[in-house]
């Protein structure tokens, strides 16, 4: 199918894209790398009057490493992402899940800020985000604010972002030094979005017991779901088999999925519990990563 038709402006700078979002609003969207969109387009799924072009952007671009964060902008692709030393070095887990992203022709144009703008409950950076407790820089002509992940993923889709707003840029805290992370995905095909997914950052002590833990499942609700039960199973623990049982019957009550033509909710349930037992013995042994490795 061919997308409708549509007027299209390139903006030149941020005010330029944020004057045109102010007038437009929900009449207008912006192209990033265009991956989701495009077919989105092609599809009809989405009709808009306008496309704003900020793939040019500089404003939107590059990677900031300030003392306890590292922030990078919405415009940095998934193959930046993959070959960034600095987000090898003190985002871990945002590393381990590129890999995942997509295929190659994709990850050469989709942009982090165009995954945390769209929110598939089935992206891999979403999850990541919620689990580093990173935060979004959003601007519009009304100024700007910064959402914490916990409450910029709001439901099916659905974000923080107003329609005359744009992500600028996403700021995550350097991993600390006694972080390990773990990720783990199911997907028919590598690079197909996941069917279900864990992201995991926990701190552990010297005597091995967990001190703080994310685990952030994905593909399994409406948006990145923190399984709270399988935490507060763990916190304080050592991970041995018990422990790793305990907390995977602790899912029951985190997680619902729905069914839907890939699977049934207790087949995707089981799926989480093998990702969970997967992840939990990864970090409990030097295979988790750990910050600054
Ligand atoms: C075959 C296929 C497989 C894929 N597999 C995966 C996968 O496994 N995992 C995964 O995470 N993704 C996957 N994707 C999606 C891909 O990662 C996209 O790159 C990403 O979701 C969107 O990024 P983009 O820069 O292309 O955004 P665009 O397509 O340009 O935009 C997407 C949406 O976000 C809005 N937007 C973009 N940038 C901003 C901004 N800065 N501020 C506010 N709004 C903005 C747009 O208006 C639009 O509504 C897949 C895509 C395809 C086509």
């Amino acid at each position: 199918m061919k997308a409708p038709a549509f007027a299209y402006c390139k903006a030149a700078t941020l005010e330029d894209a944020l004057q045109f979002l102010d007038r437009y609003g929900d009449a207008a969207r912006l192209l990033a790398g265009g991956q989701s969109l495009l077919p989105a387009l092609n599809l009809r799924l989405t009709h808009p009057q306008w496309l704003i072009d900020i793939a040019g952007l500089e404003a939107l671009r590059g990677e900031r490493l300030q003392q306890h964060t590292l922030e990078l902008g919405a415009l940095t692709t998934h193959r930046e992402i993959a070959s960034s030393v600095l987000v090898k070095t003190h985002i871990p887990l945002l590393a381990m899940a590129v890999p995942y992203v997509a295929h190659a022709a994709i990850r050469n144009r989709g942009t982090i800020g165009g995954s945390l703008a769209l929110a598939d409950p089935a992206a891999e950076y979403p999850a990541v985000a919620l689990a580093c407790e990173a935060s979004v820089c959003i601007q519009s002509m009304r100024g700007e604010r910064k959402v914490k992940a916990s409450d910029y993923f709001q439901g099916l889709y659905q974000t923080a972002l107003e329609s005359d707003e744009i992500l600028c840029a996403v700021e995550f805290p350097i991993a600390r030094r006694n972080e390990r992370f773990g990720f783990q995905e199911l997907a028919r095909r590598h690079g197909d979005y996941a069917m279900a997914g864990l992201a995991a950052r926990a701190s552990i002590s010297e005597e091995d017991k967990i001190e703080q833990l994310h685990l952030v499942f994905f593909a399994l609700g409406d948006r990145p779901m923190l399984a709270t039960n399988a935490i507060a199973c763990l916190i304080g623990q050592r991970i041995d088999s018990q422990t790793i049982r305990a907390a995977q019957q602790a899912l029951d009550d985190d997680l619902s999925p729905p069914d839907d033509l890939q699977a049934k909710a207790a087949t995707k349930l089981h799926w989480a519990k093998v990702l969970l037992g997967r992840v939990l013995a990864a970090l409990a042994s030097n295979k988790g990563v750990r910050a600054n490795d």
